[in-house]
């Protein structure tokens, strides 16, 4: 049933009412949407928000989604773009089953309309300089002023504009314009350029064309082809609309499809946009598009971030009309959200400080349990192997505490996760006065983590067994951008945050992480956050990515205000 209650969930947005409207007045059968990336980059999570709507708006009203290329200029688009996109689209939960089109399946359609619009005295070909042109488009408080080749004879623009096709011009040199409205206070109305000369060999149609399609040319007229009901975009296209409509009206088109503007995704201390996150990639700023600080959909996966997370977070941060940033907490509550119900409970400690416990018998220790997760009992328990040598986290230990400093320091009673408790006796130092190893005793009383005599501690902190646990890289990943709001503009690498990733080197895990199996899901390294195997990992040597921490530390990793 395609009517506005068919929705079961999601929520609403001013577009979703507008297609609810528009089925239950009957004014289509049903909803046809697409998704249209150029493939000249990788898929960000901005483009997230955009996939979830058309294919949502899709899913939920019955209808379909169609997946586009708009593949009109040959010299940046290439074919891993294609294969990533479709990738990233299906990963992140969508399928546009038989439906995969490109703006290439219609250039022949579209330069048989351009010629309909030549002859019927609404096209021209324009010899002036690129700059020429630029100057005499006018400006916003501006007119600009009509080519001196706008009032050639019907039969010479069409002669012309064969000859570009047939290859016969170099480069930049005529263009094929709409003739609209040089003084129209809409700039996009000022004789849009339609075709433009450019000897590039193009992914799909090879050297066929000398001339490719503008943009703002092909985009509505593949909609008007595919049916498309509701092409959705972003704001930047709001005063593009006219044009849109101009070609529909002018052309022999077979749907009249209309265009709604929503507001794009914006995030603090992030910056979506491909001219960017191409040129990060391109001047090794990170180490590929799939980066886990790059807030591209390859990068988030390798980050260990789940689709549902993703999804969750458009569903979240909803659809407007007013350009607004998000809070990049959001998302991170999105992927702890998703995360904490399903990732396994882990040890690992990432900066390790060996603990000595001199009354724990020399030996082969001993097998404790460790549940896999506290709120879900079918996850089971493990076991895990204690001794006398032992890794703690460094800073879970302070030679002179601060007063709310509750953890091991000289004298202090602290219990070790699923074990003892122990009470640090002497702080063994190096020749430089570093902390190099604690010496401990324990309680073998309190095996399990609880004293018989009702004693309390105030913390419960992680371990690894000394002689266990395997060494492993653990990789912290902070903001790429130290600016909440990096400008994206000319010097945006002033902003990066030189702090964007932390190696350790030394840290330390249970064995279960070393197996070599390199479980696709991420765990919970307890008190640590959410980590991932990287597809760096070997079996000798784990490589972990941190997918978010724990709590909310955001504003503290960037040094901002919180
Ligand atoms: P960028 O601005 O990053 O270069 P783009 O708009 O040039 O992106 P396209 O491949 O043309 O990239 O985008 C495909 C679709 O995704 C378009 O409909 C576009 O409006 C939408 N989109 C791009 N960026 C965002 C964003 N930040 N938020 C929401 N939608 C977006
Ligand atoms: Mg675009």
């Amino acid at each position: 049933m395609a009517t506005g209650e068919a929705i079961a969930e999601g929520g609403r947005d001013f577009i979703r009412d507008i297609v609810a409207a528009d089925l239950d007045a009957k004014r289509h059968s049903t909803v046809v949407t697409r998704f249209p990336p150029e493939p000249n980059g990788y898929l960000h999570i901005g483009h997230a928000k955009s996939i979830c709507l058309n294919f949502g708006i899709a899913e939920e009203f019955g209808g379909r989604c169609h997946l586009r290329f708009d593949d009109t200029n040959p010299t940046r688009e290439e074919q891993e773009y294609i294969d990533a996109i479709e990738a990233d689209v299906r990963w992140l939960g969508f399928d546009w089953g038989r439906n995969l089109f490109h703006a290439s399946d219609y250039f022949e359609r579209l330069y048989e309309w351009a010629e309909l619009l030549i002859e019927a005295g609404k096209a021209y070909v324009d010899d002036q300089s690129p700059d020429a042109m630029r100057i005499a488009r006018g400006t916003l408080t501006e007119p600009g002023k009509n080519s001196p080749f706008r009032g050639r004879t019907v039969e010479e623009n069409l002669a012309l504009f064969r000859r570009m096709r047939a290859g016969e011009f170099e480069n930049g040199a005529r263009v094929l314009r709409a003739k609209i409205d040089m003084a129209s206070g809409n700039i996009n109305l000022r004789d849009p350029v339609l075709y433009r000369i450019l000897k590039a060999p193009h992914p799909r149609t090879g050297t066929t064309w000398s001339i490719y399609p503008s943009y703002d040319y092909a985009h509505g007229q593949s909609d008007a082809i595919e049916g498309i009901t509701h092409s959705i975009c972003t704001l930047e296209f709001e005063d593009h609309r006219p044009l849109y409509d101009w070609f529909l009206a002018n052309l022999p088109v077979p749907s009249k499809p209309r265009q709604y503007e929503f507001a794009r995704l914006n995030i603090t201390y992030t910056v979506l946009s491909k001219r960017v996150l191409t040129t990060l990639v391109r001047d090794g700023h990170v180490k590929g598009w799939d980066d886990p600080r790059m807030p591209t959909l390859a990068g988030l996966r390798r980050r260990g971030v789940p689709p549902g997370a993703i999804r969750d977070f458009v569903k979240r941060i909803g659809v407007a009309k007013a350009n607004s940033v998000v809070d990049a907490n959001v998302l991170d509550f999105s992927i702890r959200e998703a995360l904490n119900k399903t990732a396994l409970r882990r040890m690992a400690v990432l900066r390790p400080l060996k603990v000595v416990i001199e009354n724990y018998p020399e030996g082969p220790g001993e097998e404790l349990d460790a549940v896999n997760h506290p709120d879900n009992p079918e996850a089971g328990s493990r076991k895990i192997k204690f001794g006398r040598e032992i890794y703690i986290e460094r800073e879970d230990f302070m030679e002179v505490p601060p007063k709310k400093f509750f953890r091991l320091s000289p004298g202090m009673e602290v219990r070790l996760r699923y074990a003892y408790f122990i009470t640090c006796r002497e702080a063994v130092k190096n020749a430089a006065g570093e902390v190099v190893e604690l010496r401990c005793t324990y309680d073998p009383a309190t095996r399990g983590g609880n004293a018989p005599d009702g004693r309390k501690v105030k913390a419960t902190i992680h371990w690894v067994s000394a002689a266990d646990s395997r060494p492993a890289e653990v990789r912290i990943y902070n903001p790429l951008f130290s600016k909440p709001d990096p400008t994206g503009g000319e010097g945006f690498t002033d902003d990066l945050n030189p702090q964007s990733l932390e190696v350790m080197r030394d840290a330390r895990v249970e064995p279960i992480l070393a197996s070599g199996s390199n479980s696709p899901d991420p765990v919970q390294f307890e008190r640590q956050g959410y980590f991932v195997h990287d597809p760096e990992s070997t079996s000798d040597r784990p490589v972990f990515n941190r997918t978010v921490g724990l709590r909310d530390t955001f504003a503290k990793e960037v040094g901002g205000k919180s």
